[in-house]
């Protein structure tokens, strides 16, 4: 790093910057064992309807680290991604994913879950068939397994992109577009590209209902995504107020800390059986009374 003093360029040293070297020469070797030692897991995160009922989930990549505790793909998907060891991780999750799918399909629950990809990934021309190797081993249905993968990753490499998306279009695998309105100010490709579900961006949710621009952007993302006949889900709902906006505008998706964080598969489980309990029992009283 160099400073510029008068006319003399200073190089300075920055302690800072060696530990975050060495941090992530530490954090590389780390990942390595994490993979070897399945210190990877998923969490889910639902997605809801207005009344809080689960439609689908996310599935987010977790590592817990024997030292450092619950690390955040934030901090290690960039490297992983610049190391290449995102693909290892990615088909780990994808199997675990498979896995969960498969045993909700024995307790009779069927539910989409989508699973985020990176660039690295997404253009591996391994990905499909690793894919449909974990669908055919745990017998899962295609329209139950979604990827989620951002405008940016879709724009900067949108001609390998096509291709991808048109096999994956082809095979009944959905696709959605994550942290929509941040990549690129372009829309023309909407209209060109397999997508199934525009995933409204978190920045534009966060300040709703008070910033008006806001509320500006996300209804008019909220009717293009209409025209074009696209889902919507908006990310990152906190707060009634930001629900009962979105609501009023059409949008009947949502995910966020309002409704549920991510958590554990187990939780996850316990509570996608309680509401197909409820939803049961609901059409037992129904059939009663008919
Ligand atoms: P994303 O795909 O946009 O996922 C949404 C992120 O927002 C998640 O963070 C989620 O925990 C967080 N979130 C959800 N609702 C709320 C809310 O109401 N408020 C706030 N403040 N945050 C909320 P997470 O789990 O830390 O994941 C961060 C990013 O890491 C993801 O963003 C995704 O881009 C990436 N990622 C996660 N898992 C994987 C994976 O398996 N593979 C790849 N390639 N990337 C992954
Ligand atoms: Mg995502
Ligand atoms: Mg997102
Ligand atoms: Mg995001």
């Amino acid at each position: 790093n160099a400073w510029l003093l008068g006319n003399q360029q200073i190089n300075v040293f920055q302690p800072k910057l060696q530990i975050s070297l060495k941090d992530k020469v530490e954090l590389e070797e780390d990942l390595h064992r994490a993979i070897e030692q399945d210190e990877l897991d998923v969490y889910f995160q639902p997605k809801v309807n207005a009344s809080g009922q689960i439609l689908g989930a996310e599935a987010l990549v977790r590592w817990q680290h024997p030292v450092r505790g619950l690390v955040s793909p934030i901090e290690f998907i960039p490297l992983a991604e610049e190391t290449g060891l995102i693909n290892k991780i990615g088909y780990r999750v994808i199997k675990l994913v498979c896995q969960c799918l498969e045993n909700w399909n024995t307790k009779n629950i069927q539910l989409p879950v989508a699973v985020n990809l990176s660039a690295r990934q997404f253009l591996n021309p391994s990905l499909l068939k690793e894919i449909w190797s974990n669908l055919n081993a745990h017998s899962v249905m295609p329209d139950l397994f979604e990827l989620e993968v951002t405008e940016s990753l879709l724009l900067e490499n949108l001609d390998a992109a096509l291709p991808v998306l048109n096999s994956f279009h082809q095979d009944g695998i959905k696709v959605s577009i994550d942290d929509f309105g941040t990549g690129y100010s372009s829309l023309a490709y909407l209209k060109t590209l397999p997508l199934s579900t525009l995933k409204i961006d978190r920045s534009f949710i966060k300040d709703l209902p008070q910033q008006t621009d806001d509320c500006a952007i996300v209804e008019a993302i909220a009717f293009i995504a209409k025209a074009l006949k696209l889902q919507v889900v908006a990310e990152g709902v906190e707060t009634i107020d930001q629900l009962k906006f979105l609501s009023t505008i059409g949008i009947t998706v949502f995910q966020g800390y309002y409704f549920y964080k991510p958590m554990p598969v187990l939780e996850f489980e316990r509570l996608l059986i309680a509401q197909s309990q409820s939803k049961s029992a609901i059409k037992e009283i129904t059939c009663r009374e008919n």
